[in-house]
């Protein structure tokens, strides 16, 4: 079977193929950066120093090491897809370590939590419009997920 490239697709950070996820090796710098507890900024910045990016766009020498790819997302825009075994390779020399896996999860929910508290804080209602209703409970119960993830990372000592 031969893989077209027009074949393939970007969905939510995950390089997929008529429909399949696929585990390419392949990520983008947002969610290397979450495996790093950083900022898809903050990769960014590295992979400059390192000469592989120029402004927003990887660089030749990039391509011709085969560490980045890119891809056509759902919109038509070009997604950047970075070579994960050699990213974290640099990144280590770096002195940067990878973070748990549970403090990962407690890190997605803290941004979640801040998306909606933004929303709440931005409407006009004062709180009393059904959407903000709804995001309340939903603010509610990521406070509660961050609390126990916070419970679980202290008792393994890993805060
Ligand atoms: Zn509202």
């Amino acid at each position: 079977m031969s893989i077209k490239i027009t074949d393939w697709r970007f969905v939510a950070g995950d390089l997929r193929y008529k429909g399949f996820r696929l585990n390419s090796g392949f990520k983008t710098q947002t969610k290397i950066g979450k495996m790093f507890g950083k900022t898809a900024k903050e990769i960014g910045n590295v992979l400059r120093q390192l000469g592989l990016k120029i402004g927003k766009k990887p660089t030749e020498k990039a391509k011709r090491q085969g560490l980045v790819r890119s891809f056509r997302g759902w919109e038509g825009y070009i997604v950047d897809l970075w070579r994960v075994q050699s990213v974290v390779c640099f990144l280590n020399q770096l002195g940067m370590r990878e973070i748990s896996k549970e403090q990962q999860e407690l890190n997605s929910i803290k941004e979640k939590f801040m998306v909606i508290s933004k929303s709440l804080s931005e409407c006009e209602c004062s709180g009393t419009c059904a959407k903000c209703k709804i995001q309340e409970v939903i603010a509610k119960r990521q406070l509660k997920d961050i609390r126990t993830m916070r419970t679980i990372l202290n008792n393994k000592g890993m805060v």
